[in-house]
């Protein structure tokens, strides 16, 4: 990757949690960030307003990342508005209530799909457009946001979104080979289980507490301490490391 002063990353679902703390940290370290959102537009305000406060660069746009013309059209408004993007990190990612395989439906099941897996998909093409050498782009980094569910399975919580995760990881495997000598790498971070609003949206949002005492290090993580692997491997530190995952999950 072409060494840029100050790199415009999009960062995925970044109005709170990990996405939050990412687009906050990257700010620090002089990147221009565009701020994705969903459904919170004030949320994602904020955290524009808390990076223009630090000095930096950043614009909030609300693309459902389930909905493939709303990626292309954010991904045009950075273009516009931020410049040539330099770092992508696909963070979006849902859950529902926890329950068993047994009770699942397919509604569900292809819900999360779509916004976990084929957004992802979908935000990597259109980075790869743009940054590819063969495009004429000067290369880049992408970071996916995946779990420790992929590998732990997630069992009478939710299964499908630890599926999802297992494909997030698949596809930082693949891209990050069919990329290799384009310039972009292509890594993944698995959270362990993380102090966000996420687990009230399974249902049990003091499921931290619940299950802290199960981690090595008897403690749940924090935004930030997932945002320092990712800025990482965004970073040139990370220059021959593609391909990889970093755990940052207290040990399980
Ligand atoms: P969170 O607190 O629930 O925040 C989710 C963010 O994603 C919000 O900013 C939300 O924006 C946005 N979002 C949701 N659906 C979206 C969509 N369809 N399009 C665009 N943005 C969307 O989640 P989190 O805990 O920070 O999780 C962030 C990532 O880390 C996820 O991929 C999650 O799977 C992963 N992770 C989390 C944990 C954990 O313990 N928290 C553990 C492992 C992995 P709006 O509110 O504006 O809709």
């Amino acid at each position: 990757m072409v060494r840029v002063d100050h790199p415009v990353a999009i960062i995925t679902g970044a109005s709170r949690g990990i996405g939050a703390a990412i687009a906050l940290l990257l700010a620090r370290h002089k990147y221009k960030i565009c701020v994705n959102y969903n459904k919170n537009q004030l949320a994602a305000q904020d955290i524009v307003r808390q990076i223009e406060e630090i000095g930096g660069a950043a614009i909030a746009v609300q693309a459902d990342v389930a909905v493939e013309e709303q990626i292309v059209r954010m991904f045009s408004i950075v273009d516009q508005k931020l410049g040539q993007i330099n770092a992508l990190v696909n963070n979006a990612g849902i859950l529902f209530p926890q329950t068993s395989v047994e009770h699942l439906t397919a509604a569900r099941i292809n819900q999360i799909l779509q916004t976990n897996v084929t957004g992802t998909f979908i935000c990597c093409r259109e980075a790869i457009k743009r940054m590819t050498y063969k495009n004429g782009g000067a290369g880049g980094s992408i970071v996916n946001i995946s779990s420790r569910a992929a590998v732990l399975g997630s069992p009478h919580e939710y299964v499908d979104y630890a599926a999802s995760k297992g494909a997030i990881d698949t596809i930082t495997t693949g891209l990050a080979l069919e990329l290799a000598d384009q310039g972009i790498r292509v890594n993944a971070v698995r959270p362990g289980i993380i102090y966000t609003e996420m687990h009230a949206s399974g249902g049990e949002a003091d499921r931290v507490e619940r299950l802290k005492s199960k981690i090595p290090m008897q403690r749940g993580g924090y935004p930030n301490e997932v945002a320092e692997a990712v800025y990482w491997l965004l970073s040139e530190k990370a220059s021959f490391t593609t391909g990889s995952f970093i755990d940052v999950a207290g040990g399980r």
